[in-house]
């Protein structure tokens, strides 16, 4: 029986009560040992006011996770990896696609896990969508993905300032599945970022995409939806229509909803660093996060109203 990773969780906030917490403490494959967060703890754990603080003070620390927003991620991911420690990076893995390259490239001379978590990947129909999409092309995706920022982001400051991504915070997850179930690849080709006058990120976005073929992939981010929430995605294909719903929680195929396996991102995500640790790999892919930095170096920018919680 191999012994338990001593993980610690960096950034204590929505997400690791949510869903990391949980993930955690029903895998017998980690040992959460601390916490280090500038104002909140874990119940019961040791909890430190800075990573450099808790790695001095608490030994034997096998890897960490960094949940804090993006912006601060790097520092965390660089003060871990200098410090021997294998890393779980929450989505968006940094701020910039550059400091992910530097992450990888410290991982891989220390020898060390680094993993960027993109967990609406491991929404259930987001497998059995890639299956279908690889035998049946094809041949044009929309994806629709609209929510009340005030019901899903409240107080979330750090969303709003430059690196925070604004809409591109939810629509990130969006372009996770689509990179992982298309059988291309895909790039920009215009796109219009909305950005509120007193805000540094923007509250909607509409991209449109293609693949080296021609077949076109339109997006809607919008954050300003109340009432019906939308977390869809729908595929032509060269034997009717594919529809994910629900953020990949459900899957239609011809309009017929088809059965799935329970929802369990997070459980999934943390089976995967475990099995990554164990084999001595990591796991960097940056494509959601390449183009979220294509539609800010290629969007036309609008300014729309002001955003007031
Ligand atoms: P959050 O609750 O606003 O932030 C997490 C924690 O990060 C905060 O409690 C705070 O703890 C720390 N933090 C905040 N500002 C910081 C700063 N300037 N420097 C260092 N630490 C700071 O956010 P969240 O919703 O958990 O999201 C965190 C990450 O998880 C994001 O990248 C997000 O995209 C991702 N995520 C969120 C969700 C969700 O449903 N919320 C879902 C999936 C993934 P201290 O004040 O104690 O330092």
């Amino acid at each position: 029986m191999m012994s338990a990773i001593k993980l610690a969780i960096v950034g204590v906030g929505k997400i690791v009560h949510d869903q990391h917490l949980p993930a955690i403490a029903a895998n017998p494959d980690f040992q959460l040992v601390a916490s280090a967060s500038r104002h909140n703890i874990v119940d019961g754990l040791p909890g430190f006011k800075s990573i450099e603080e808790m790695l001095a003070a608490v030994p034997g620390i096998d890897a960490v996770s960094l949940c804090m927003p993006p912006q601060y991620r790097y520092q965390a991911a660089r003060v871990a990896l200098a410090a021997g420690k294998h890393v779980f990076l929450e989505k968006p893995p940094g701020a910039t696609l550059s400091e992910v390259a530097d992450l990888e490239a410290l991982a891989a001379a220390k020898s060390l896990t680094l993993f960027t978590s993109w967990h609406s990947r491991y929404a259930p129909a987001v497998q059995p969508a890639k299956a279908h999409l690889a035998a049946h092309a094809p041949t044009a995706m929309q994806v629709i993905w609209k929510e009340d920022v005030r019901q899903w982001h409240p107080n979330q400051e750090w969303i709003w300032q430059a690196g925070g991504l604004g809409v591109f915070d939810p629509g990130i997850n969006a372009l996770s599945i689509v990179t992982e179930i298309l059988p291309s690849l895909i790039f920009l080709n215009r796109a219009t970022l909305e950005f509120p006058d007193n805000r540094d990120a923007p509250i909607a976005a509409e991209l449109h995409f293609q693949d080296g073929g021609g077949m076109p992939v339109h997006a809607v981010f919008d954050w300003r939806q109340t009432g019906k929430q939308s977390w869809d995605i729908v595929v032509q294909t060269s034997d009717g229509e594919l529809k994910l719903g629900d953020g990949g929680a459900r899957l239609w195929v011809h309009g017929v909803e088809q059965p799935l396996t329970k929802e369990a991102e997070y459980p999934s995500l943390y089976r995967r660093f475990a099995g990554l640790v164990r084999e001595g790999r990591s796991d960097v892919d940056v494509a959601p996060l390449r183009h979220v930095a294509d539609a800010f170096m290629l969007g036309q920018r609008k300014v729309v109203d002001a955003f007031h919680d």
